[in-house]
């Protein structure tokens, strides 16, 4: 229609202009990983942008948020810096110092998860006291202050047996199993020697990984994603599958109500992670916990109403947390891991492949640099019609994932397809 005089079409007169940007809220991120990319790729959307302290101007969140602090999380002006003007302080790792997250929160600064929260997530010794506190289920322990704790803990729980840094470990770095009294007695001396702080566990005897991924926000509101199966390869999350295969319904429901409790009685805030270890017996015990979003809940980009990134932005904010049901029978993640050698073909061009193979593939970079089994990003695949408990569909859609993100990382198809035909 033209020329009509219906006010709803006048165009309102301008006023002084407000920048959208200002009203809306600031939340830091410390630490500039692949963690905080993501995160600042749902604040988008959010209409936020979110600040980062990142140590150089490369790391993957420093390069795409126009918010940067260049700083080290352990330095405590530099933390300040970041915190100048923000709603909330969030983190994309565990290892800043609580005496200087306690100066901020002394300073007024909204951190999130609080520090005596974090602590649990930082030091598997005070994580594993609390949660036996609690009543959680964790594998036998023991703190280690000489090489004869070890010894007597084997001898109490047998062997092999896990030792374990308190503090600083990830990927399994910081984790030694063995089942020869020599060999812990030489990593015990080493590492305490270096002042690395340990702790031994009982090897638990599982029959697979898994992790209940929940959000909870200050007004105590809680979320839970379905719980997933982890793979791990050389200690380090390979794949993850959504929800869990030939879980049952109690058992999952169990999970979900340890993480949510765990996330309440602990104070948490934001999106967490709770490691789980599914016994042989098919009971579960909790491995570790991770107060961010985590590797396990990557699938809930592209395989949930609310991604875990979007849900850590809404829980720290104290905004009402999003929907997490999944929108696919089953989506299956696999990380991206650098190859040995990175290959010859560009990532550039391994990408246009991959898209003209699978054009349902969900690909995320993180802009790092390829180096042997460094996480470099992760496809995720969701399942389109089928069941969970079909698994010759589970291992399909898991198939299609692991041989894309294999792709991505060798620029080899693991079933020898060849895109000329040759
Ligand atoms: P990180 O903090 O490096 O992720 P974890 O404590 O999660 O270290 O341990 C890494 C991996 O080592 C786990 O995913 C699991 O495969 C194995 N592991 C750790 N603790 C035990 C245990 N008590 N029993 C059996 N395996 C374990």
């Amino acid at each position: 229609m033209t020329g009509n005089n219906d006010p709803a079409q006048i165009p309102a007169r301008p006023t002084t202009p407000r920048p959208a940007k200002a009203s809306m809220p600031v939340v830091t991120m410390i630490g500039g990983g692949q963690l905080a990319r993501m995160t600042h790729q749902a604040a988008v959307a959010l209409g936020q942008t979110l600040r980062v302290l990142s140590g150089t101007s490369d790391e993957p969140a420093a390069q795409v948020s126009p918010d940067v602090v260049l700083g080290s999380h352990t330095d405590l002006d530099a933390l300040r810096r970041a915190a100048v003007g923000s709603n909330a302080l969030t983190f994309d790792h565990e290892h800043v110092p609580t005496e200087h997250l306690e100066v901020l929160v002394a300073e007024g600064v909204n951190v999130q998860p609080p520090p005596q929260a974090l602590i649990f997530a930082q030091d598997k010794l005070l994580m594993r006291r609390k949660l036996a506190e609690l009543g959680a289920p964790v594998p036998a322990y023991a703190e280690v202050t000489w090489a004869e704790d070890v010894v007597r803990f084997g001898s109490e729980h047998g062997w092999p047996l896990v030792i374990k840094a308190t503090r600083g470990g990830y990927d399994g770095r910081g984790v030694w199993i063995t089942d020869d009294q020599d060999e812990a007695e030489a990593i015990v001396t080493e590492q305490l020697n270096k002042g690395v702080p340990l702790i031994v566990e009982e090897m638990v005897s599982m029959r697979r990984e898994l992790s209940a991924m929940v959000a909870r926000s200050p007004f105590g509101q809680g979320a839970t994603w379905p719980v997933v199966e982890t793979v791990q390869r050389n200690g380090q999350c390979a794949v993850v599958i959504a929800p869990a295969p030939e879980l049952s319904s109690a058992v999952a429901e169990e999970a979900e109500q340890l993480a949510l409790r765990i996330a309440s009685e602990l104070g948490v805030v934001g999106s967490m992670a709770v490691e789980l270890f599914e016994t042989t017996d098919g009971t579960l015990v909790v491995n570790e916990l991770a107060m961010r979003p985590h590797n396990s809940g990557h699938w809930t980009m592209d395989g949930a109403r609310t991604s875990q990134f979007e849900q850590h932005l809404r829980a720290v904010l104290d905004y009402p947390l999003g929907d997490t049901s999944p929108i696919a029978p089953v989506t299956v993640m696999a990380n991206v891991l650098g190859a040995p050698e990175a290959p010859e073909m560009t990532m550039d061009e391994r990408v246009h492949h991959l898209f003209a193979r699978m054009p349902d593939a969900k690909i995320h970079l993180y802009g790092k640099g390829e180096r042997k089994d460094r996480k470099i990003g992760h496809v995720n695949i969701v399942g389109v019609a089928g069941s969970i408990d079909d698994p010759n569909y589970v291992a399909a859609v898991r198939e299609r994932a692991e041989r894309a993100a294999h792709w991505l990382s060798y620029a080899v198809w693991t079933d020898g397809w060849d895109v000329h035909g040759e």
